[in-house]
């Protein structure tokens, strides 16, 4: 992930992220590596939102944006990076317009399509990091699966009405690193898994895990604090409270074993 970085910083980006710059974590040379990484988000929603803005906002230099839905008035509960006036309009575009409101030197992909087995690989391919902020299980396990398959990090959260967990996987360093399937080897049926958009949550949780992942992000791009990966990390909303478990890596995992 880490690249030759020969670019200099303006006098406008000295001053846009002179709060980065004084800290020894990241510096100029941090700085530069964010302003020449590749993050792409999954989800333009409750995830998404927070991710999206404070990705931008820190000068993460490409943010590839993939969601095929349209903004709805009922989304605007949770999902912070749309606003009143764009209802109507592909999420990836209200996002788009969001970031360039924020920075507009970030360089935004949209991918106003569906995560596919088909699509996933080169989509996958021109990044360097993947957030996923879906709502399914579908695109969870076939992010996991694809991201094992190209070597990227993935920063992961899921939501539940006022809880949510998140872990970063990146398996493919093999021992102490396990994938999503390691910790729940197959998705639950359809039918049983309530959504957002049928079971209700508390917008704000979704802002609290959406801006846990942009920091997991961000701390994996720069190379900086403890990775998540081989942790899950839990938040109970209504008793205000974080838990962290270890997850093992699965011998027998089906997508990352090596049984
Ligand atoms: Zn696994």
């Amino acid at each position: 992930m880490r690249r030759e970085t020969t670019a200099e910083l303006t006098e406008a980006q000295f001053h846009r992220y002179a709060r980065h710059l004084i800290l020894d974590e990241v510096g100029e040379e941090g700085q530069e590596r964010l302003l020449q990484s590749r993050a792409l988000v999954v989800g333009a929603g409750g995830l998404g939102s927070p991710l999206l803005l404070y990705l931008a906002a820190a000068g993460v230099g490409t943010l590839g944006i993939i969601d095929h839905d349209r903004v709805d008035l009922t989304n605007l509960q949770r999902q912070i990076v749309h606003a009143t006036a764009r209802i109507g309009m592909l999420k990836v575009e209200s996002a788009r317009e969001a970031v360039a409101a924020v920075n507009p030197e970030i360089r935004v992909e949209t991918h106003a399509a569906a995560f596919t087995a088909a699509n996933a690989p080169s989509i996958l391919a021109g990044y360097d990091i993947v957030a996923d902020g879906s709502d399914n299980f579908r695109t969870r396990y076939l992010l996991s699966d694809a991201c094992l398959a190209a070597r990227k990090p993935l920063v992961a959260a899921a939501l539940a009405p006022f809880d949510g967990q998140l872990s970063t996987f990146k398996p493919y360093l093999g021992a102490g690193h396990p994938c999503y399937r390691c910790l729940f080897r197959e998705a639950p049926p359809e039918d049983m898994v309530p959504r957002c958009s049928t079971a209700g949550i508390l917008g704000a949780v979704a802002g609290v895990l959406g801006t846990l992942q942009a920091v997991e992000v961000l701390k994996e791009l720069l190379g900086i604090g403890e990775s998540l990966s081989g942790t899950l990390l839990m938040y109970d909303a209504l008793r205000a409270d974080f838990q962290r478990i270890r997850i093992p890596k699965d011998p027998a995992c089906p997508s990352c074993g090596t049984g």
